[in-house]
């Protein structure tokens, strides 16, 4: 494969479990060059994400602290108000951020309470930032609404393997999550879509997670690639831990299997060393969640992630699709108004019998 051929969505099993066998360095060698053929190897895009509704979430996702199945200690909050949310988000673009993302736990969102985030939606967009929602399950009318309001990418992950998935989760399937993902982009929006690894799943179940992700056609624009963070309380609070370099191999091969989508370094990063994202970043991770809270689990701080970036030369990735989208409305508003002065001057110029 060279490093800009089409995206493939049939990759087998073979074809994924070979390139994790490669030795490392042969392995973030091609992730490379795929990486740096179809994007600023150096640019990072940066999100933000806030949890607008937290915990009492009657899934059972073994992972999870704001599942009502465990006793975390979570402190529970109802859907937020559009004036908090919109705030936070004012603060994530000075911070930086191109994108905000906000996450409620619930197994899929009531009709009332979807006025109020269709409203968060157009008020977050209207500051000029992406938007992405986490809500659960949503059905086709939903999605449109969603996408009405502006909504730019519906996250929904796949979490692990089609075979391993039983063992996390068991209220609702591998199939009503590839519905959701189906539903998303028949309205329209962009896809976010990843996985969990470190769950207690081997390395067959990475390649198959990696396989079902790939498989979506096109392929979901953002892959985030999350490490387990144990929370106390949690079925998996004691999980054996997964070795980092595993880590990276996934990035690297979710990278070249997914060529032109954005790999998140995502839940998972404050636990990993400077010299561990680093290697994520070498392996083709082109994104990350920033600021103080990752849902309801620590994230690091915005200032150690700038000091990350200095120390590695990234930048943040401009939104140069929207900005050059904005710029270009921008340009045609003013020759409108360039247009209905010179009308108005030349009706004067009438009434004034010149
Ligand atoms: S991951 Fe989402 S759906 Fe699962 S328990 Fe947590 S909030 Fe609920």
């Amino acid at each position: 494969m060279t490093a800009t051929a089409a995206p493939r969505h049939d990759w087998t099993l073979d074809e994924i479990n070979a390139l994790f066998a490669l030795p490392f360095n042969d392995l973030l060698f091609k992730a490379q060059q795929i990486h740096r053929a179809h994007f600023d190897a150096n640019a990072v895009q940066v999100s933000t994400l806030l949890s607008i509704k937290t915990g009492a979430c009657p899934e059972d996702c073994k992972y999870c602290p704001q599942s009502g199945h465990y006793n975390t200690q979570l402190e529970k909050e109802k859907l937020l108000e559009i004036e908090k949310v919109v705030e936070q988000a004012r603060a994530a673009k000075a911070a930086g951020a191109s994108r905000f993302c906000m996450g409620a736990a619930w197994r899929s969102p009531r009709d009332k309470d979807l006025v109020q985030v269709e409203e968060m939606v157009r008020q977050v967009k209207a500051l000029g930032l992406e938007t992405c929602m986490t809500l659960g399950m949503v059905d086709g009318a939903q999605a449109s609404r969603l996408a009405s309001a502006g909504l730019d990418y519906y996250n929904h992950n796949l979490d692990t393997s089609p075979d391993y998935y039983g063992e996390i989760i068991t209220t609702r399937t591998y199939s009503d999550r590839l519905e959701t993902l189906a539903t998303v982009r028949e309205a329209g929006m962009k896809v976010c879509s990843g996985g969990i690894l470190g769950m207690g799943e081997d390395a067959q179940d990475r390649s198959a997670l990696l396989q079902q992700l790939a498989r979506l056609s096109p392929h979901p624009e953002s892959v985030p690639i999350n490490m387990l963070v144990k929370v106390p309380g949690t079925p998996l609070e004691n999980a054996e831990d997964l070795d980092p370099i595993e880590f990276i191999r996934a990035i690297g091969v979710a990278r070249i299997m997914m060529p032109q989508s954005h790999v998140r370094l995502s839940a998972g990063r404050e636990q990993m060393s400077e010299s561990t994202q680093a290697l994520a970043f070498l392996a083709g991770a082109n994104s990350i969640f920033y600021g103080d809270k990752l849902l309801t689990t620590g994230n690091p701080q915005a200032d150690r992630d700038r000091a990350l970036f200095t120390k590695l030369g990234l930048h943040p990735e401009q939104r140069e699709t929207c900005e050059s989208t904005d710029s270009q409305a921008t340009r045609l508003a003013q020759q409108a108004q360039q247009q209905r002065l010179n009308e108005r001057a030349a009706e004067l110029a009438v009434d004034a019998g010149v």
